[in-house]
Parts: C-alpha cells; structure tokens; sequence
C-alpha cells in the first residue's frame, strides 16, 4: 500500500511506569508495538512495492531532483510519477515496474518503486548522501517514516495486530504495514518509539 503522509505535531508516547506492587486497582496493561529492524538484503525492500503516494510539494521537489540531476536518476522511466487511486483516496504517487521478490505477502505485488535501485536502496537517499546532506532531505515523509505514520494529530503509533493495520481493507487486502518485516509487531523486538527512535525524532524537526 502506497506510503501517505499528513502531519502536523508530534505526540510519542512515554514508556509505561513500572506498577507499584500495592497498587489497589489494577489497570489494563497498554500493549505497545514492537518491531525489529529491517535488513534490505533480506527484505529485498518489500515497503517499496506500491511506491509512494507523495503531498503537492514533494511532486514539485521531485520534478526539480530529476531535472537537476539526471544521471543519478538515469534508471527512471518517463512516467515515474503517475495518478492512482486508492481506498484512502485519489493522489499523485511513484510509478512502479515489475520486481519479482523471494518472499512476499500473498496480496502484495510483484512490483517496487521506480526510484529504487538495482541493489534496492532509495535513489533519494543515495542522492543525499553522495551530496553530504542529510540522509532524508529528498526521500518522501511517507517513506523514511514508515512504519510509522502521521495524521493531523501528530505520530501514529504502527499497528499491534493485523486488526488495527490501517490498510486492513478486508481479505483481498488484509494489511501493508503488519506484513512487512519492519512493521510486523514481535515480542523479541524493541519498542517502537526506541526501534524508531531516529525517525520520531526527525518527524519533531520536521513538523514541530
Ligand atoms: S521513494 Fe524511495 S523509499 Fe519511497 S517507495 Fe520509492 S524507493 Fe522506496
């Protein structure tokens, strides 16, 4: 499922006191996400394979990085960014080409985003690093959030369950997010405001 963003402040949640062993009324226990880091050698970048939905200005950033600097984009085809609609909508997203991958989610697509690179890694992120800038200057909110995301409220914590996955449509397409490696909730993982530390603090920067 595409990568949407909105955003405006951010709210992590704090880590749970540890309960007093007198306390008198027990309340529920809030169980919180917990996620694994993603290894795209392993992976193969699966988050990548609807492309991204991208907001009005990150469309005209993109047209000026690939006018800018056409070498780098080299591998892109005419159309990299094409109208698609979806469940959530109808939006101006990253074009996709055929990919076939190891392992993949029954509903998921045999397809990644045109801006990826052969090896898998994002030709935005590779732009900024070969230019020392940061990391994430050019990639779309929507993909160096992931799996988080963001409303108008601020942060959304990632789904827990495969009940709470956002894009749960039913079962012809049970969920994006809780499928993919780095999104899936397991107990062995950290926290997800620990596991995402580095983006929910770029998410503070970016929409303070
Ligand atoms: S823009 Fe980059 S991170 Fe986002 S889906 Fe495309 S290749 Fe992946």
């Amino acid at each position: 499922m595409p990568k949407t963003k909105s955003a405006s402040g951010a709210k992590v949640p704090k880590a749970p006191k540890a309960k007093s062993a007198t306390a008198k009324s027990a309340k529920p226990v809030t169980k919180h996400t917990k996620l694994h880091y993603c290894d795209l050698s392993d992976c193969q970048g699966i988050c990548c394979s609807d492309g991204a939905f991208l907001r009005p200005e990150e469309v005209r950033r993109v047209h000026k990085l690939v006018e800018k600097y056409p070498e780098h984009f080299a591998h892109l085809p005419v159309d990299y960014i094409i109208d698609e609609e979806w469940a959530h909508g109808v939006g101006k997203k990253t074009n996709v080409r055929k990919f076939r991958y190891r392992n993949k989610p029954e509903h998921f697509k045999h397809t990644k985003c045109v801006f990826a690179e052969s090896d898998g890694k994002c030709s935005f992120q590779t732009l900024a690093i070969k230019q020392g800038v940061h990391k994430w200057k050019y990639k779309p909110m929507g993909c160096w959030l992931f799996p988080l995301e963001s409303d108008e409220k601020g942060l959304v914590s990632p789904p827990r369950t495969r009940k709470d996955d956002p894009n749960n449509l039913g079962p012809e397409y049970p969920g994006f997010a809780t499928y993919t490696p780095c999104g899936k909730h397991s107990e062995k993982g950290k926290v997800w405001w620990i596991a995402l530390k580095e983006e929910v603090a770029a998410y503070k920067k970016a929409c303070p």
